[in-house]
């Protein structure tokens, strides 16, 4: 049995940043993936999507100037866009192994799980720890309707050699309305079902509402309040069937159906009750260290643990603070002030901080400011109509406590109001800020 002082199950972001902090600090590490290493956002989430969101962007521009100066239609040819992506996900596998090597850490390819409270098993072979990451990441909630099975994942979809002439997505989180945004603009007829009474309920409803008109521009069909019941496979491909009260079912015809209705920690495969691990209702029992709760070897970090949004500066951060309590026995907590949420649908929608709602709910005093603004200067010469922001400033501390931007630049500039939001800047310290002008910065003193 090979013996190490740390056994890292998974291999993304939050395996990378730990297995990196500890090895450094001259620990004999294990990283295990039954997958191909590098994790889901490097291969199956951020990058490969964004490289995507990439070609639509330039789609989208093109038919905003139109008319403005710029002429010619253009589209998306969905392979060599696909092909693309792989210039950036192809290599990576490789490249990580490449880098285990050269740190001197060993690397398993296999489904890892516990035989006991120290001991791992992964392809026939058992490894002992002093310490055990789970860093497991994420996967598709079970729907738990008939033909699930029918049913396309996030996965499957950024792999698509070709594109599906009907989609539907079922869902309507940041995944759903991206994939819908891209796919509606490489061609096809999309559908989203969403069960919740709007789309994007994490984000400020005034700010979808205003970036609703896109989706319905690119012909995208969204029927909320609609709970899938069933999927079949049909004569003519596949047929998803809704429920909505009080209107009639519904039935939409696809080629293509991917499951966008959530993810939570992935822990089936772990045999968690063999390593003496605490989870209920699905979710790893962990105290403020990230540590388990039963059993005080076992630490998380990531979509794993679910302590944080499932982001991946999150689980970069939890993964270091992981590293700190191993190494330094102190007892870090992970701190979860200030990480910004970002839509990619074109143009995005954002947020970080308090949402509106729940800044009352709290009993804050603030003000806000909110504006729907597509006549400002940076909206103008991109020819778009959709841009607006709401930002939340308590009254007696003038530090921001929320900010939500919708439009182009949006993804850049949310980040400065994570740094004030994370580093107690006050809306006074932004707006004495010199930002380089023109840019989606220079906005942000008008927006306080
Ligand atoms: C489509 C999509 C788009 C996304 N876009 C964004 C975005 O734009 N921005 C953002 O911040 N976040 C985004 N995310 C979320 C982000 O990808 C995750 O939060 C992040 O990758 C989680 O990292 P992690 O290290 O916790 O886990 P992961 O990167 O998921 O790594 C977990 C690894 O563990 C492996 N594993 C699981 N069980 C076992 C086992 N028993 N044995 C061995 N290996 C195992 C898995 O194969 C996987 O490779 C997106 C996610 C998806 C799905």
């Amino acid at each position: 049995m090979i013996s190490y002082d740390l056994i890292v199950i998974g291999s993304g972001t939050a395996a990378q940043v730990a297995v990196a902090k500890v090895r450094a600090a001259g620990w004999s590490v294990a990283v295990i993936d039954h997958r191909p290493f590098g994790g889901t956002c490097a291969l199956r989430g951020c990058d490969p999507k964004k490289m995507l969101v990439s070609g639509e962007e330039a789609i989208d521009a093109a038919r905003r100037m139109a008319g403005h100066g710029v002429e010619g239609a253009l589209a998306i040819d969905w392979p060599a866009l696909m092909a693309f992506k792989r210039t950036f996900t192809d290599p990576i596998p490789a490249k990580q192994e490449h880098r285990y090597a050269e740190l001197g850490v060993d690397a398993f390819q296999g489904l890892a799980h516990f035989v006991g409270p120290d001991t791992i098993e992964v392809d026939g072979r058992t490894l002992q720890a002093r310490h055990v990451l789970i860093a497991t990441g994420a996967r598709p909630v079970p729907l738990g309707i008939p033909g699930e099975e029918q049913v396309s994942t996030s996965d499957d979809f950024l792999e698509l050699d070709s594109l599906p002439r009907r989609i539907v997505l079922i869902g309507g989180g940041y995944v759903a309305a991206e994939f819908s945004h891209l796919a509606a603009r490489a061609g096809a007829e999309v559908t989203i079902l969403q069960r919740a009474p709007r789309l994007l309920p994490q984000f400020d409803p005034d700010l979808v509402g205003w970036l609703m008109p896109r989706f319905y521009e690119l012909g995208i069909a969204v029927e909320t309040g609609a709970t899938v019941t069933r999927v079949e496979r049909g004569q003519g491909g596949l047929l998803v069937h809704a429920s909505r009260p009080g209107a009639p079912d519904l039935s939409v015809a696809a080629d293509l159906v991917v499951h966008a209705a959530g993810r939570g920690p992935d822990l089936e495969t772990l045999d968690l009750a063999a390593g003496e691990v605490a989870v209920q209702d699905g979710r790893l029992q962990l105290d403020d260290h990230l540590r388990s709760l039963s059993n005080p070897r076992v630490f998380a970090a990531g979509d794993a643990a679910g302590g944080g949004p499932p982001l991946t500066p999150v689980s970069s951060h939890d993964a270091k603070v992981v590293a700190a309590n191993l190494l330094d026995g102190a007892s870090h907590r992970p701190d979860y002030r200030g990480v910004p949420s970002v839509v990619f649908t074109v143009p995005p929608i954002t947020a970080v901080g308090l949402s509106e709602a729940e800044a009352r709910r709290r009993g804050l005093v603030f003000r806000i400011n909110a504006a729907s603004t597509p006549d400002w200067f940076t909206a103008r010469r991109l020819a778009e109509r959709v841009y607006g922001h709401k930002v939340l400033i308590e009254e007696h501390s003038d530090l921001v406590l929320g900010a939500h931007l919708v439009g182009p630049g949006a993804d850049e500039v949310i980040n400065l109001f994570g740094l004030a939001i994370r580093h107690g800047l006050t809306a006074a310290d932004l707006r004495s800020t010199m930002f380089a002008y023109p840019t989606g910065a220079s906005d942000v003193g008008y927006m306080l």
